[in-house]
């Protein structure tokens, strides 16, 4: 994992993913670290667009579950639920399909980065509109010092790697 000093901003230290992604050994151990923490049967995997999903399909086809994609606003064609959400200036929008998870079902939730907490808290919020089991939220990458995983304690949290 490489970091980017004052990107995309003065005084974010951006942490880029693409070296590991590109080294085919440790992006397969990535997915096969998720395989191993998932300990009960997955139906679906739900990610958050866009770095989410390269994580969040791997791992979907690695345990032989359905993939959900959770995305900004606008982008989704059908019926939706959406969620707004606050960023470090202004706020957000993301949205899921309201067919996308069946009652009951078994899912986990992947994205790159766990930062402030505040997109992945966005993101349970919908997830919970349909009375799923969330049995884990995984990151490749939580950066401690902004206590993101505060904000999500009723839940199991799995990170690769934290900084
Ligand atoms: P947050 O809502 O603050 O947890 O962050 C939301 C998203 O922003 C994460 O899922 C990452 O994709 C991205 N992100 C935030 N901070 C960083 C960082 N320092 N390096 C790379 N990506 C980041």
């Amino acid at each position: 994992i490489r970091s980017i000093p004052d990107f995309p901003k003065n005084g974010i230290l951006f942490r880029d993913i693409t070296p590991l992604l590109l080294d085919k050994k440790k992006f397969k151990s990535c997915i096969d670290h998720f395989v191993s923490v998932s300990t009960e049967k997955i139906d679906t995997v739900i990610s958050i667009e866009s770095r989410g999903f390269i994580f969040g399909s791997a791992l979907a086809y690695a345990l032989g579950a359905g993939f959900v994609p959770i995305r900004k606003e606008g982008k989704l064609p059908y019926e939706k639920f959406q969620v707004s959400y606050e960023l470090e200036y202004g706020s957000a929008v993301i949205e899921i399909h309201r067919d996308a998870i069946k009652k009951g079902s078994n899912i986990v939730i992947v994205d790159d980065v766990l930062a402030t907490g505040g997109t992945v808290e966005a993101a349970i919020g919908l997830v919970e509109k349909f009375e799923a089991k969330i049995l884990g939220v995984y990151f490749l990458i939580e950066l401690e010092g902004l206590k993101g995983r505060a904000r999500l304690s009723n839940y199991p949290i799995h990170a690769l790697a934290s900084y």
